[in-house]
């Protein structure tokens, strides 16, 4: 392929939620429509189902829909969608045992830290009250089992932030039709069965059971863990991080609602297991409730027992699927003139809803700095590299924070996973900070981490992380401000608490009114 070439045309390779975010930002940004604009095509296989799970999101996703000009009223209706306004960790710190604490993290609404921050404050002196409902209000609402806003409420704005639980190919279909309607993304329904690349191993096309052959000057790797380019054709190393982050498989289970009126959860709930955890994602109609566990500490059956176990006599009639997960990222995410996204890209279980976050904002990354001609291509690669892998790492440590802080010595899966050689240096070098001072933003400077500081507050403070207060500087701030803050919070909790109404209720009428 010639150097100079103008990049005209792309093609994705797979049709899962990877996908379908990729055909939409790159439908959006590079106007495939038009006569200047550059086509983009998506294959997708009739035979080869996409993964089907992925329920849980994090508030950004309200900024993509929107910026997609997806409605929300439409999305909540489709996509089976309730509002997520947290997760809630039960048994993470503690081994079980009746009305052990739970924490939430991370509340969306963000703790108090400007002008005042609450933080030394609560470290000195928490008179045994969580640090969730010393800086914010919405653990409360979600207790009472409230939505975020009213029906008045206008489009992808809420009381506090929020973002959705949702069904994973219901929300495929969405995105394919916004796709091809509103940005003129080319759908092919095929198996690629043959990739052909050129002498330096650009790949030139793809070839096709039912549509023949299909050339393009880039490529996108949607194909999920199969990887079908990235690693088939291109062989890009994978790394491999079930080292750090032991939980390599999940059985999944979807539980009906007992009746019609049943309430629904407003977040995610996170109950820790003797060798993984289960989330527990309520939707309209149904639940999506999943066991995440270590192969190398459970068996398959022990695995399963443990979440039928958790759901109840209710499980005996209902069917289960094992999912193996493959951890870790890719040495390299763009490759020659192909990219991966998605799970050909890379994975960590889902504890903080990961997935369609990294992989929304790489197919945005990739969109917004869409190289001109393939001259571009190795400098635009190269920062889009180091940036995923950053990103990647980042996340991994954050997960393995929730697991390496915790006091549980139940099982040999928690004690390894305090083995210092299974915690990232990054992370250990911050803990040991931690230990004499609180995260700040000085230690987020990076401005591309996924997770913040925010983010390590709920978390390192959810579980109780020992900072010595004594040692903390900028807590003598005045009484007064404490006092005023303290009110200000008690007032809009009192507040929500009157105002808003109940999840399942508000669900209905936007339902039935919009
Ligand atoms: P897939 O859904 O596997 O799609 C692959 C596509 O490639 C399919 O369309 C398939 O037909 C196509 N394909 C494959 N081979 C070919 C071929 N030869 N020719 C043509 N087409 C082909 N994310 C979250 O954000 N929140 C969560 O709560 C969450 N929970 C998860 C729980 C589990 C257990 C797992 C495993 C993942 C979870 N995820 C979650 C991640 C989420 O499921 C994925 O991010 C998301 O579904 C994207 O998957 P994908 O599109 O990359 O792959």
């Amino acid at each position: 392929m010639a150097t100079h070439t103008p990049i005209k045309q792309v093609i994705i390779v797979g049709g899962g939620t990877a996908g379908w975010l990729a055909a939409n930002h790159l439908g959006k940004n590079l106007a495939p429509s038009s006569p200047d604009g550059v086509k983009v095509t998506l294959i997708e296989s009739p035979d080869i189902p996409t993964i089907g799970v992925g329920e849980g999101t994090v508030p950004l996703m309200r900024q993509s829909l929107k910026a997609l000009g997806i409605s929300e009223t439409e999305f909540i209706r489709e996509c089976d969608v309730t509002f997520k306004q947290g997760i809630k960790f039960v048994d993470w710190l503690h081994n079980p045992i009746a009305n052990n604490p739970h924490y939430y993290h991370h509340i969306f609404d963000y703790p108090q830290i400007e002008p005042v921050d609450l933080t030394p404050f609560w470290l000195d002196n928490n008179q045994g009250r969580s640090y969730v409902d010393t800086i914010a209000w919405q653990g409360k609402v979600c207790d009472a089992g409230l939505a975020p806003k009213l029906i008045t409420s206008p489009e992808y704005q809420g009381q506090s932030a929020y973002a959705y639980h949702l069904d994973a190919g219901k929300f495929s279909a969405l995105l394919t039709k916004n796709a091809v309607e509103r940005f003129g993304v080319n759908h092919i329904l095929a198996n690629v069965v043959e990739v052909k690349q050129h002498e330096n191993g650009d790949i030139a096309s793809v070839v096709t059971d039912r549509n023949g052959e299909l050339s393009a000057d880039l490529f996108i790797d949607c194909t999920g863990f199969s990887a079908k380019l990235i690693g088939d054709v291109l062989n890009v190393p994978f790394i491999d991080k079930s080292d750090v982050l032991f939980a390599d498989h999940a059985v999944v289970m979807q539980v009906p609602y007992q009746s019609e009126d049943q309430a629904i959860a407003s977040h995610t709930i996170s109950t820790a297991q003797q060798s993984g955890w289960i989330w527990d994602i309520g939707l309209q109609t149904r639940k999506g409730v999943g066991h995440v566990y270590s192969s190398n500490h459970t068996s398959h059956e022990q695995a399963e027992h443990a979440l039928r176990t958790y759901i109840g006599k209710q499980a005996e009639s209902i069917g289960s699927r094992v999912i193996k997960m493959n951890i870790g990222y890719r040495e390299k995410f763009w490759h020659n003139n192909c990219v991966a996204l998605g799970l050909s890209q890379g994975f960590v279980e889902p504890l903080e809803a990961t997935g369609l976050l990294v992989f929304d904002a790489t197919a945005k990354m990739l969109a917004e700095q869409f190289p001109t001609t393939t001259t571009e291509i190795p400098l635009i690669a190269k920062l889009f590299n180091q940036r995923m892998s950053e990103s990647w790492e980042k996340v991994i440590d954050f997960i393995k924070l929730h697991y390496c802080i915790s006091k549980r010595d139940d099982s040999q899966f928690w004690l390894d996973n305090r083995e210092l050689s299974s915690i990232p240096d990054s992370l250990q070098e911050r803990l040991a900070r931690w230990k004499f001072q609180p995260p700040s933003k000085y230690d987020f400077f990076s401005g591309f981490e996924i997770f913040n500081l925010e983010n390590y507050l709920y978390v390192l403070y959810g579980m109780e992380y020992p900072t010595a207060s004594s040692l903390v500087r900028g807590k003598v701030v005045q009484a007064a401000q404490i006092e005023e803050l303290h009110r200000w919070i008690a007032n809009n909790t009192e507040q929500a608490l009157t105002r808003l109404p109940k999840h399942r209720e508000l669900i209905e009428k936007i339902k039935q009114f919009g």
